[in-house]
């Protein structure tokens, strides 16, 4: 009988899920559906009020640079993952609980995505100047740029996972879009809208980042149980030139989110500077490193914004009368790995 492995196991039923041989894709998927949300379940009513007013109680000059720039990369990055999945990821990926996870992520992300079109319809933002941000803002096409470089087994028809050489192209691919676009490449943006959402500005737009944060922290958990499951099937990948090179990667994956933060926020807003997002970046990049089992590269064991691992503990409970997410579950539906925040 075939064994039962996550990739070339091409005797495998892909349609025969039970009995499941890997239980935290199931998990993941639970999760998933645990943090489930639609866009328009956030009003955007007090967003709108806040973007057109002037004078008195508006927005700085600075607040819209950020989050102009933060609609503008996540927009266009949302339907990337989104491709990189259907297109690269699923094809490889046979066993049926993955799977069903995959299809999972790529409902979410197309969540995610109606998240920005509905932001640029409520807050009347010219769509061309938005979605053209990923070609027009140098750190964010530098950014976009950079993960194209992961995308050799979405543009080859040809490619298989055969073979050692493969399979650490393919595993590098993983990397790419579950640890540098999902893991690092997020998380200056998600720091910046949820710091002003502590504020009480754009509260709206800032509880929808909210939501995606959540879905995106099970993305990264389901990649990076899916990177170390193939590594342990297949110890022979792990060689130290290959592990070289997923930590360069990383680290010039750190370093374009730096300079994607500095060129967002250059002075910085009220309880947020640049620098203190570069902290941070270091921080989730060294655990992300230890989650897949790599040496870390910043000696960085402080989490400068313990309030980030807050914001992924607080159960989606709204109250109804506000806009504030203020309840917290009492449950243990969510349960979000540590190393995760
Ligand atoms: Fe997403
Ligand atoms: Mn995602």
């Amino acid at each position: 009988m075939a064994k039962k492995q996550i990739l070339n196991a091409s005797n495998v039923d892909p349609n025969k899920i039970l009995p499941m041989k890997y239980p935290w894709a199931r998990e993941h998927y639970k999760n998933g559906v645990a943090n489930n949300w639609v866009p328009e379940e956030v009003s955007m009513q007090l967003d709108v009020e806040l973007w057109k007013k002037t004078g008195q109680g508006a927005l700085s000059d600075d607040e819209r640079r950020m989050i102009l720039y933060n609609l503008g990369f996540f927009s266009t990055a949302e339907s990337l993952t989104a491709n990189n999945i259907v297109l690269a990821i699923y094809r490889h990926i046979t066993n049926p609980e993955c799977r069903q996870y995959l299809l999972r992520q790529a409902y979410e992300e197309a969540i995610h995505t109606d998240t920005f079109i509905y932001s640029c319809d409520t807050l009347n933002l010219d769509p061309d100047e938005i979605y053209n941000m990923h070609l027009t803002i140098p750190s964010i096409k530098e950014k976009d740029d950079f993960v194209m470089n992961f995308t050799q087994s979405v543009f080859d028809p040809t490619f298989s996972t055969e073979g050692l050489q493969n399979i650490q192209r393919f595993v590098h691919d993983l990397v790419g879009y579950y640890v540098i676009i999902e893991g690092i490449f997020f998380y200056a943006g998600f720091a910046m809208m949820l710091s002003l959402l502590r504020q009480n500005k754009m509260v709206g737009v800032g509880e929808q980042f909210q939501f995606i944060l959540r879905d995106e922290t099970v993305h990264l958990a389901f990649g990076t149980d899916l990177i170390n499951t193939i590594v342990e099937e297949n110890p022979d990948i792990w060689t130290e030139p290959f592990k070289k090179d997923l930590m360069g990667k990383i680290e010039k994956g750190v370093d374009l989110e730096i300079k994607y933060a500095y060129d967002a926020l250059p002075k910085g807003i009220m309880g947020l500077t640049p620098e203190s997002i570069e902290d941070y970046l270091r921080y989730i990049a060294d655990r992300r490193l230890e989650r897949i089992n790599l040496p870390t590269l910043y000696n960085a064991k402080k989490n400068p914004f313990p309030w980030m691992s807050e914001i992924m503990d607080i159960r989606k409970e709204k109250n109804f009368f506000e806009t504030r997410v203020n309840e917290y579950r009492t449950g243990g539906q969510l349960d979000w790995d540590d190393d995760q925040k």
